[in-house]
């Protein structure tokens, strides 16, 4: 069924708490924790806990959850009390995305540079 945990997802893992994270936020419908190899001091995946591929499938499906993942990102944003932040969603292979459960990165903490790599 759409939006079921998958066996071979790493983030459903640290959805369900089987894979060790360092979460900083969790609600009903997301959780929130530190990317394992940080690009900016502050660098926070927020993730739905129900699996979709990307941003995109879980809009389509799922979109007060899509919601709920943008409104954990500005809060994560506050929490590291940063000025200017950058949302991002990777979104198939060729744009970088290598984890295939919808997922924001939240960087800041630095200058970042426009347009992006
Ligand atoms: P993507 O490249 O799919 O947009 O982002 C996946 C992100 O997940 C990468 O920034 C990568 O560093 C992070 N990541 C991969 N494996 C782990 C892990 O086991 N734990 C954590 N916390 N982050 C991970
Ligand atoms: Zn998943």
């Amino acid at each position: 069924m759409a939006g079921e945990p998958q066996d071979d997802c790493l983030f459903c893992k640290i959805a369900e708490g089987h894979v060790p994270a360092t979460i900083v936020r969790e609600t009903q419908t997301t959780v929130a924790f530190r990317d394992i190899n940080p690009q900016a001091p502050t660098h926070v995946l927020v993730i739905p806990k129900v699996h979709y591929e990307n941003a995109a499938t879980l809009a389509a499906a799922e979109p007060a959850i899509a919601a709920d993942v943008l409104t954990e990102a500005r809060s994560v944003a506050q929490d590291e009390k940063l000025d200017s932040y950058r949302i991002v969603f990777n979104t198939g292979a060729g744009a970088g995305q290598t984890v295939f459960h919808a997922h924001a990165h939240v960087l800041g903490g630095r200058g970042l540079q426009w347009p992006p790599g």
